[in-house]
């Protein structure tokens, strides 16, 4: 991985010198409740496909719409939650995209203290659980920094 100075010296890391804690709380869906946009790479639509058994192109055509490049965003009203969304959670949670896999450590999350701290107001997992070191961390949010989360 790349070294990333602004990142090494933020006042997140500074604040909690150990890691993050968070863990996902058991029966929450808030996070795809929100409506918003979600973007999946043109690599992981394949997947996504087999899942439902369909053809590549026939699930491109029906659940994803083109972002960016050879990102896909899935294709729903803006205003609504995610259409993968069910009452008991992910239908797709084996295939789900990575930005659905790596919340909340996208790189706008933990650029500083504040915008960490701010995710709690959203994320009931926040500052809960699970310790991830800063060397999981800085692994997941390489992973996603492309396009979209740059
Ligand atoms: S808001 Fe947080 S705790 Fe709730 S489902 Fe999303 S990641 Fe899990
Ligand atoms: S794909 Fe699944 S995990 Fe991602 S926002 Fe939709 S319901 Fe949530």
């Amino acid at each position: 991985m790349h070294e990333n100075r602004t990142v090494r010296k933020n006042s997140l890391r500074i604040k909690y010198p150990d890691g993050l804690k968070f863990q996902c709380q058991y029966g929450c869906t808030k996070c795809c409740a929100i409506p918003g946009v979600v973007y999946v790479g043109a690599w992981e639509a394949p997947a996504m496909a087999e899942f439902f058994g369909m053809d590549l192109k026939a699930f491109i055509e029906r659940h994803l719409r083109p972002h960016y490049g050879d990102v896909y965003e899935i294709n729903m009203p803006d205003d609504k939650p995610c259409k993968f969304l069910t009452e008991t959670g992910c239908a797709i949670y084996e295939v789900r995209p990575m930005q659905c896999s790596t919340f909340p450590f996208w790189p706008d999350h933990v650029r500083n203290a504040r915008s960490w701290e701010n995710l709690r107001g959203l994320c009931p997992g926040i500052g809960r659980g699970r310790l991830w070191p800063w060397s999981d961390v800085d692994q997941i949010v390489e992973a996603i920094s492309f396009g979209p989360f740059l």
